[in-house]
């Protein structure tokens, strides 16, 4: 029987089975352990040191009992310290993206999927290099900066030749004062050297979902195709790590197998990526499976109720201090206005998920991989935003000047990351609400940069935003490098 390792490069010891069966004992045992919890949520509270604001964190056993708490008042004790450390550590500033589909060719067998080999009747395209260009071009007259680019696996069709073409394309398209700074990549797990194209290729973050921890349970929901191998898939992220990838985004899509077990997984694979290459994941991500093609959603009977979504979102905040949380389209906007406040960092905005989707006039659109819950405009997203209180960012500027991977983190890790993150969201919000927002956005868009700028305690920083806002505003552009 394999053994509980969180160094081992091995999936099953990484993710032991064993193990995240004892946590979800332990945590049921420790449910209504108040002076547990307790001690649980105070170790995990932002700390003022000399080096700036920091964090324990949690481990994967601390974590499951906070999600398992059954407490009323120490659960509402939980959803306040998210939101305290989010704020300490992120402030009040949300990163937009956008996804981008290339192509809906796809070999592999996933059964929630409706890109699955089987499914002979949606529509397969793959985008030209013509396309991905009127596709970037319809993104940036949005006013979006940052992508997810996502693709079905096949080797065939979307070779990782297609996918470096797609990204020099995309990099190299400069309409208007418009510009993506960087492409982030949701692709099938792929080997090292491939992962070292990609780092050359000039990518963010590399995002790939474990669907499910569940061994037995993932076989079964990817019977066919390369996706079934659990263990190439579990360890992908390693692979990454060593083709040179800095930044890697985990997810489980939940309402395949049971929540808690999820959970500690994700905590698991977490830790190991910390064990191992020092540095945790840069994001972590929550999809909740949709109605598609040819998916009923109902058919998997692990659905979570949008109260215990809230509370998983919660506790990942709280043990992972220093990883990203990116909700997307897939959920309705009440849903993201709750759970912006719980941990949320990135949300993505007028998302479309069919391949050429973003110059397609019409819904609905017939390559599509799910349902998008949140329709808005990106205009509406941004003011909507704004007008909770939070301040929508366009910056990229962390990966442009090399603040990945490791250097990201100590940065994050003492509480620095504000320093430069605000005066950066503020000058990119402006570039947005300048050369993209309605009048209405514009207006209520610099009301709250005025007084964002204000909060920027440093004189001298806040005195140099204050004039590149201006600058921004009356287009008088320079290479911000953001
Ligand atoms: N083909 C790549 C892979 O296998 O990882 C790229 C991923 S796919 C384009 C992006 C993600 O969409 C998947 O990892 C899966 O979690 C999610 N997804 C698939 N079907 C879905 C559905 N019916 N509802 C919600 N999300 C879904």
């Amino acid at each position: 029987m394999a053994v509980y390792n969180p160094k081992s490069l091995k999936a099953e010891e990484f993710i032991n089975d064993a193990e995240i069966l004892a946590t979800i004992e332990y945590a049921e045992a420790n449910k209504s352990n108040k002076a547990l919890i307790d001690e649980i949520l105070e170790k995990a509270r932002p700390k003022k040191t000399e080096a700036g604001i920091t964090c324990a964190g949690l481990s994967h056993r601390e974590a499951a009992v906070l999600l398992a708490c059954d407490l009323p008042d120490m659960t509402e004790k939980l959803f306040k310290l998210a939101e305290e450390i989010k704020l300490a550590f992120y402030g009040n500033r949300i990163v937009m993206f956008a996804p981008l589909y290339l192509s809906n060719y796809c070999v592999n067998g996933c059964v929630y999927c409706p890109y699955h080999l089987k499914n002979k009747h949606i529509c397969r395209k793959k985008l030209t290099q013509e396309e991905v260009e009127r596709e970037v071009i319809a993104l940036q007259d949005m006013g979006h900066k940052r992508l997810a680019i996502e693709s079905g696996e096949d080797p065939v069709n979307n070779p990782i030749e297609y996918i470096l073409e797609c990204i020099k394309t995309i990099y190299s398209v400069k309409h208007k004062n418009g510009a993506i700074r960087r492409v982030n990549v949701n692709i099938a797990a792929t080997t090292v050297e491939n992962y070292r194209k990609l780092k050359e290729a000039g990518i963010g973050t590399y995002i790939l979902f474990q669907e499910t921890y569940h061994k037995e349970s993932y076989l079964k929901l990817h019977p066919t195709g390369p996706k079934h191998d659990y263990d190439y898939h579990t360890e992908a992220m390693d692979r990454a790590m060593e083709g040179g990838i800095d930044d890697v985004g985990l997810g489980v899509l939940f309402g395949l197998e049971l929540y808690m077990y999820e959970f500690v997984g994700l905590m698991m694979h977490a830790e190991h990526l910390e064990a191992v290459h020092g540095v945790g994941p840069h994001t972590i991500s929550v999809p909740r499976i949709k109605r598609a093609d040819d998916i009923d959603p109902n058919v998997f009977d692990n659905s979570i109720s949008d109260e215990m979504f809230e509370k998983i979102i919660a506790c990942i905040r709280i043990a992972v201090p220093y990883t990203g949380m990116i909700i997307s389209t897939r959920e309705s906007e009440e849903v993201r206005g709750k759970v912006l406040n719980c941990g949320i960092s990135q949300i993505s905005g007028a998302s479309r998920t069919s391949v050429g989707g973003y110059t397609e006039e019409e819904r609905p659109h017939d390559s599509e991989q799910f349902d998008v819950s949140d329709q808005r405009t990106l205009d509406e997203v941004v003011r909507w935003l704004m007008e909770c209180g939070h301040i929508p960012s366009f910056c990229t500027a962390c990966y442009r000047e090399g603040r990945t991977g490791d250097r990201f983190m100590s940065l994050c890790k003492t509480g620095q990351i504000q320093n430069c993150c605000h005066p950066n969201a503020l000058m990119t919000l402006a570039e947005y609400l300048t050369d993209y927002a309605s009048e209405e956005t514009k207006k209520i868009g610099f009301e709250l940069i005025e007084r964002e700028l204000q909060k920027i305690p440093n004189e001298k920083a806040r005195k140099i935003a204050a004039e590149n806002v201006n600058d921004i505003k009356n287009s008088n552009r320079r290479d911000f490098r953001f």
